[in-house]
């Protein structure tokens, strides 16, 4: 039997990996910290989850929504609504259930880092932190943010931007999307079930000057501000 490993357990790699063991192939997913909580709005479109309709249909919490405030500091805000909602989970959540999926499906799932990949005669051996895995093939999903971002892409450090961001634990029925003077990127507010993602991402800014907008914009809205303050999960990455 063909062995597939696949690098990186995020959402592109863990329907990768069920799909190769459903077809039969022995598939290895590897990922260094499997389901997390990535800084991530987490909203699923109706265009995806209808097409995969398990992106709904599951036990995992989830949140439906419909309506979305988009700012932008000199034109206002513009209220957009969607007649199918967006369906958002916290990422764990949804890395979590990928991750049974693909499990369920027959594939293995190992927790360590990937440190390189070597062709072998016409397979690879992978390098991670416990040892050397032997494959027929590799899926690389490991996301932006990982040293193999160089294997077969071309994107480069300056290509990806800083996110960061709390979980809240409020309520409220809409996304906020906040666009900000001179920065090339956004502060979202995304409910989810039992509390908000809160967050920014931008290019070419410190991830303490972010962290500086963002604080600034969670006073504005006092009430965010009130409860942001607290001890929340924080979660930083690029
Ligand atoms: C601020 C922000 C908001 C977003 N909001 C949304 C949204 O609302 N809806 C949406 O659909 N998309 C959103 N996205 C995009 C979404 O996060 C990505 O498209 C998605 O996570 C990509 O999935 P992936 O599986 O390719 O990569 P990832 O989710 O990044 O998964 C990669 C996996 O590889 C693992 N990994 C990396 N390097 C190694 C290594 N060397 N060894 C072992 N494991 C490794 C990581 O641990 C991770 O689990 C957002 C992104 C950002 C930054």
């Amino acid at each position: 039997m063909k062995t597939v490993a696949v690098l990186g357990g995020g959402p592109a790699g863990a329907t990768a990996a069920e799909r190769l063991a459903r077809a039969g192939l022995r598939t290895i997913i590897l990922d260094e910290k499997l389901a997390w909580e990535k800084p991530c709005g987490g909203g699923i479109t109706y265009k995806a989850y209808s097409q995969y309709p398990y992106l709904i249909d599951n036990e995992t919490p989830k949140k439906l929504v419909t309506d979305t405030l988009l700012a932008a500091p000199r034109s206002g805000a513009y209220k957009m609504s969607l007649s199918r909602p967006l369906v958002i989970y916290s990422r764990m959540d949804l890395n979590g259930m990928l991750l049974r999926r693909a499990e369920l499906a027959g594939a293995e799932i190992e927790k360590t880092r990937v440190m390189g990949l070597d062709r072998t005669g016409s397979g690879w051996t992978i390098r991670t932190r416990s040892g050397r895995i032997e494959a027929d093939a590799c899926v690389i999903a490991t996301g932006a943010r990982n040293p193999l971002r160089d294997v077969g892409t071309q994107y480069t450090a300056q290509d990806t931007m800083y996110a960061l961001g709390y979980w809240v634990p409020l309520e409220q029925p809409h996304i906020d999307i906040q666009f900000l003077p001179n920065l090339e990127g956004y502060i979202w507010v995304f409910p989810r079930a039992g509390h908000l993602s809160v967050g920014i991402c931008g290019k070419s800014e410190s991830a303490q000057c972010l962290r500086a907008r963002l604080e600034r914009y969670t006073q504005r809205r006092q009430i965010l501000w009130a409860h942001a303050s607290r001890p929340g999960v924080p979660w930083l990455a690029q």
